[in-house]
């Protein structure tokens, strides 16, 4: 199949052949003609697989079937809205919409929150076509008067079930109602939950189910590794990974946004050119942060889940789970930042014994095993110093005192009878993963392997 044979626009097809897209995804493939006889579609599909384009592109070409060419404002309703959960998102989804329309002469804004309403509003005024926006910003804006949605013709919810875990539920059920002129509903979302469905069967007529991917499926291309590891050592293993796998660009997601900074803070002192991202930040070092990112400016992007659904990052060769989302599916969208658009990535995640319960989660999402292998030299149980970093301050070491009653103590005074340098590197493998241990037969229990070392009672 080609993109020509698919009916889109002449100016949109040109924009796609400048993208260099020779043939359409699955998505793309299924879902344009669908989308372009105006039927409402319900589309479930992993990330990375063009879903942007496959609903952006019918959605200007059926704009521009009946494009106003006045230059009047009031000529230029908000025809096509898009949602999206995050600002990030927002953004990219606004420059997929800005390429393809690029010589169609329509209008095209994006708004979010973070950043100063009013700055936003000139542009509004101007008359724009196809608006991209996050729903709290949104509705500040309606609430201005800034915005009006009495025209929108076309309304896309794209990471619906991510929007509704955030719980915008209230805001997307208002924003429906006030699309007074709907015409046409695309919902995309990576599963078909029972709240998805429920608000497909209040807001949509007869959609079109178009699931390319299987439900909760991790991307094929993504090879997956698990490591297990105490918590307080995955500072160093992180470090140690990022140079034994000569990772020139990678996200480490964390949970939380303290953790986040930690991380961030913990490998800029480690030498790595390094930038935080979270909800806590601001718009602007948001922005800057991934900007340079994608950019290749700085080689880790340390984020909480905000960076974990639908950004795109050009062939990012690397994601690292610091520590388990507490939401398998969370795990599904992390690890779908790499290996997008066919191209291969690695996802590496740190496993703490107490992440027990996300990490049976995950499996049982995937519905695969998912072997945990140790790190020669961070195995769980083990004390062997690979970086001089993990040795705890001296004021630490001399604060512990009682070595019965701390039992980080008996670390610490094993820490102290350290091995020489070029004894370490000598017992050292650096090289990762082959020569990783052999595989048991059966995976052991998470529980089993974190087990201490069976001391001989003779
Ligand atoms: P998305 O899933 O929409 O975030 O798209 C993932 C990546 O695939 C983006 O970088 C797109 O530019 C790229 N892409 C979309 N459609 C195609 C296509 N038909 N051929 C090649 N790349 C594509």
């Amino acid at each position: 199949m080609t993109f020509a044979s698919l009916g889109l626009a002449p100016e949109v097809l040109k924009a796609v052949v400048e993208q260099g897209y020779e043939t359409p995804t699955a998505i793309q493939a299924e879902a344009i003609p669908v989308i372009l006889e105006g039927k409402d579609v319900l589309g479930a599909a992993q990330t990375g697989t063009g879903k942007t384009a496959a609903f952006t592109l019918p959605i200007l070409t059926r704009i521009i079937r009946h494009a106003n060419h006045s230059a009047s404002p009031a000529r230029h309703p908000i025809r096509a809205l898009i949602l999206t959960p995050t600002r990030e998102l927002a953004d990219q989804v606004y420059a997929n919409v800005a390429t393809y329309s690029k010589g169609s002469g329509l209008r095209s804004h994006v708004v979010y929150g973070g950043v100063d309403i009013k700055a936003q509003i000139p542009a509004l005024r101007e008359g724009i076509e196809v608006l991209v926006a996050t729903p709290g910003r949104l509705l500040d804006h309606i609430q201005q008067k800034s915005i009006n949605l009495s025209q929108v013709e076309i309304l896309v919810l794209d990471e619906a079930d991510r929007m509704l875990d955030m719980g915008f539920i209230l805001d997307i059920q208002n924003i429906f109602n006030l699309c007074t002129n709907r015409k046409q509903t695309l919902l995309f979302s990576a599963t078909f939950a029972p709240e998805i469905l429920k608000l497909s069967k209040q807001f949509m007529h007869e959609p079109v189910k178009i699931e390319v991917a299987r439900k909760n499926s991790a991307n094929e291309s993504v090879k997956q590794e698990l490591h297990p590891v105490e918590t307080a050592r995955k500072r160093a293993l992180l470090a140690h990974l990022i140079r034994v796998h000569q990772m020139t660009q990678v996200i480490v997601f964390c949970r939380t946004k303290i953790g986040t900074d930690q991380v961030a803070r913990d490998l800029k002192r480690a030498g790595f050119s390094c930038e935080a991202i979270h909800g806590d930040r601001d718009q602007r070092s948001r922005t800057e942060a991934l900007t340079k990112f994608k950019a290749g400016e700085i080689q880790v992007l340390v984020a909480t889940d905000v960076a974990a659904r639908g950004l795109d990052v050009t062939d990012l060769p690397f994601v690292v789970n610091y520590e388990l989302p507490t939401t398998p599916e969370d795990y599904v969208h992390r690890i779908g930042r790499t290996g997008r658009a066919g191209a291969t990535g690695v996802a590496i995640s740190l496993v703490a014994p107490e992440e027990g319960k996300s990490y049976e989660g995950i499996k049982k999402l995937l519905n695969r095993e998912m072997p945990l292998i140790p790190v020669h030299g961070f195995s769980p149980g083990t004390i062997q110093v690979i970086d001089e970093r993990e040795r705890p301050p001296r004021a630490e070491r001399r604060h512990h005192t009682d070595p019965t009653t701390d039992k980080g103590v008996k670390e610490y005074k094993q820490l102290e009878r350290m091995p020489s340098r070029a004894q370490r590197e000598a017992s050292e493998v650096p090289a990762f993963p082959s020569n990783l241990p052999k595989l048991p037969k059966r995976p052991p229990q998470i529980a089993a392997l974190f087990q201490p070392p069976q001391r001989n009672k003779s």
